[in-house]
């Protein structure tokens, strides 16, 4: 079984108590970064925690970045900030060029590099990534790249980006997701010289963004890995990335069932504590069930991950059942907090909505259901 990492759970937790809900809200109303807690996760260290030791980082294996993540989210905080910092990286770390890894980890663990964007879905294609439009053309020594990107999140807040981009055009025979290509962007040197960035407001504080590319040249050296194998290499991180996001449902879900619990408590209505009422306690006792098997399948999803195998069921199946707890958690703090469920100052109607994105993103759950019905249970393939 994966290790607890009671350490370093007790030692982010720490660290989130100088992040209390009135930071958290004063941000969530400006729908602002949250700068001051990025800096102080970068500065103790913990975002670098997946980079290997000989590039500056705490090797740590995935279940410590799940604690860290999931910790975050127990406090009543938000990663979606800056957990790409975190995983990102890996699509460097596992098809990079050594020459790429040095010249970019050890900038990425000390957080003078910033690599939080991630720019895969696109406005038409959606979740059909093989249909992608961005392009990516050689130009001797360069890549001339055109398209638009959509939800690229913290594109605003990052030095680089990760970018799956067409380099071959679809010819008869080929398979869509074959001629898709990753490149590293530098985004200090794009903004202005063919790259344009609009923040778009969402529902909740996400500082997600649309990206314009209108001949943006990149240096071919940044092409990671081999040209056309892009959508592989994309895929191959998808199971890291479910797993975290699923530990940070686990710990939005423990948060809200902990406040609702305590609200349920103290809350005295008809002489009595509403958390004597069955209707408050029952809703309250299935959303920490279901948490407790989500938080199951995550830690069997890691055990796999950290064995080496290819955990793609199991990540996914944590990923589905995380988002659910969550939800479900969410609702029924909302409905046990009555009318304070709405009010901004309980926090609660923030986590509601925050939760809401991981039905969505970064996968949906159909596309979850569709992965297990046709991979685990053989069924026809629907699309
Ligand atoms: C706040 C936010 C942040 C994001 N951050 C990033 C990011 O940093 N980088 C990035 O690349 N992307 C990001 N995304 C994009 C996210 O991954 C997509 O929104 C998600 O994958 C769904 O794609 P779509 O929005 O195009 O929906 P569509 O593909 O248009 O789908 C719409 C609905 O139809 C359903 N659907 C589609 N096809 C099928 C099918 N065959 N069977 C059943 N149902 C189907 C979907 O499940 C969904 O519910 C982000 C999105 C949001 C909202």
């Amino acid at each position: 079984m994966p290790e607890d990492y009671t350490d370093i759970r007790d030692a982010v937790a720490r660290l989130c108590e100088d992040f209390p809900g009135a930071y958290w809200r004063e941000l969530d109303r400006a729908r602002a970064y949250p700068t001051e807690f990025v800096d102080a996760l970068t500065k103790a260290g913990w975002l670098a925690a997946l980079i290997p030791e000989a590039y500056g980082g705490a090797g740590l294996p995935l279940s410590a970045g799940a604690a860290i993540l999931e910790e975050i989210h127990r406090s009543g905080g938000n990663a979606g900030a800056c957990h790409a910092q975190m995983y990102t990286m890996g699509t460097l770390l596992r098809h990079g060029s050594k020459e790429q890894k040095t010249r970019y980890l050890p900038g990425i663990a000390d957080g003078s590099l910033r690599l939080q964007a991630f720019g895969v879905t696109e406005p038409t294609s959606g979740t059909d990534t093989g249909a992608l439009k961005t392009t990516a053309k050689r130009d001797g020594d360069h890549f001339v790249v055109n398209g638009q990107k959509i939800w690229t999140s913290r594109a605003e807040h990052s030095d680089l980006m990760i970018l799956l981009a067409r380099t071959t055009p679809l010819a008869e025979g080929m398979k869509k997701t074959q001629g898709l290509s990753v490149l590293l962007v530098d985004m200090r040197e794009a903004v202005g010289n063919g790259l344009t960035i609009r923040p778009i407001r969402t529902m909740m504080n996400h500082a997600t963004t649309e990206v314009f590319f209108d001949d943006l040249r990149v240096p071919a050296k940044n092409l990671i890995g081999e040209e056309g194998k892009g959508f592989r290499y994309i895929l191959s991180g998808m199971n890291a990335e479910r797993i975290l996001i699923a530990a940070e449902c686990i710990g939005d879900a423990k948060w809200l069932i902990d406040k609702a619990v305590s609200y349920a408590k103290d809350r005295h209505v008809f002489g009595r504590a509403i958390g004597q009422n069955q209707g408050i306690q029952f809703p309250l006792a299935k959303a920490y069930a279901h948490m407790r098997a989500a938080e199951l399948m995550v830690r069997e999803a890691l055990r796999l991950y950290e064995a080496g195998e290819n955990p793609g069921a199991e990540a996914n199946m944590a990923k589905l059942l995380a988002a659910d707890a969550a939800n479900e958690a969410a609702e029924a703090a909302v409905q046990t907090h009555g009318g304070f469920g709405f009010a901004e100052e309980y926090d609660i109607e923030r986590k509601f909505r925050e939760t809401r994105l991981y039905q969505v993103a970064p996968i949906s759950t159909n596309l979850i259901l569709s992965y297990l019905s046709e991979h685990v249970l053989g069924l026809p393939r629907s699309y």
